[in-house]
């Protein structure tokens, strides 16, 4: 545990002289403060993240996935669900490189639908809510993630393709890396990739879906290909602009790691409208 707290507080350091470096040198907003608020409940989610978080959400997708095994007829002991995760179909008998890629593109687009449910939907929105709540947005505001929203998420991202039959190692190795993407996403940085700009999410993508301004609103849910949004028409990148509100609009969600835990149990649900 102290070997992991000196780890964690290693890349937070590491990760503010990196982002600090390219957020100065390519950034959306220029006058942009880096210590700014709301950098203490970051930081504290920075460490909470990977210390509770992922293990809750790893062993309560593990827990599912014992579930489905076993509807699906694998037996109650463990080597009988684990010869049943292992078994042999036509998706985990192609090349791992051929799986990798399918695993990328079909992992995004359940993340662009389940990302778009916690948009839309009031009671997942309360949840969800609490990522939107920077109202400073940079890469330090995308560990801000609500353990319900994360579980929700990795849930609905990991079960079907286990259910199908792909390797549990590359699906493992696939949902951690878009993961890391995701901090990129969120950087000050007013990148988008040139001609790129359609094929693969960038920053500059990723901070409209943040903005609270109205033109903004629930656009852009893709985490790493954009063609989920061009496709359901919620793809929304105007040339040469980039957003400079964001946050939550008509709702106040508190500041502080524990009130941000509690607030989609305490409020009332309510019409208001998402940022
Ligand atoms: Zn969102």
């Amino acid at each position: 545990m102290l070997l992991q707290l000196l780890f964690l507080a290693i890349a937070l350091v590491v990760l503010f002289v990196f982002f600090g470096l390219i957020e100065r040198l390519w950034p959306s907003i220029p006058s942009q403060r880096r210590f700014r608020r709301g950098l203490t409940t970051d930081i504290t989610w920075f460490f909470w993240d990977p210390l509770v978080n992922r293990p809750v959400t790893v062993f309560t997708v593990a827990v599912f996935a014992v579930l489905v095994a076993v509807i699906a007829g694998a037996g109650m002991s463990g080597s009988a669900i684990r010869a049943w995760l292992d078994r042999e179909t036509i998706f985990n008998s192609q090349p791992p490189w051929l799986q990798a890629i399918q695993l990328i593109v079909l992992v995004d687009l359940i993340g662009y639908w389940s990302h778009r449910f916690f948009h839309e939907v009031g009671v997942l929105w309360r949840i969800h809510a609490v990522h939107h709540s920077s109202e400073t947005l940079d890469w330090l505001s995308s560990v801000r993630v609500h353990p319900l929203n994360e579980i929700g998420q990795r849930m609905a991202q990991a079960l079907p393709f286990l259910l199908l039959g792909y390797s549990p190692g590359l699906l493992a190795a696939v949902v951690p890396l878009l993961t890391l993407y995701a901090i990129g996403l969120h950087a000050n940085v007013s990148w988008d990739f040139g001609p790129l700009r359609k094929v693969i999410a960038s920053p500059r993508f990723h901070r409209w879906h943040h903005t609270s301004e109205l033109e903004g609103l629930d656009k852009n849910y893709s985490g790493l290909l954009p063609v989920w949004d061009i496709l359901f028409r919620t793809y929304y990148m105007p040339v040469g602009r980039v957003p400079a509100e964001f946050g939550v609009l008509g709702e106040t969600v508190p500041e502080g790691l524990f009130r941000q835990l509690l607030y989609p149990l305490r409020r009332r649900p309510s019409a208001a409208v998402r940022g």
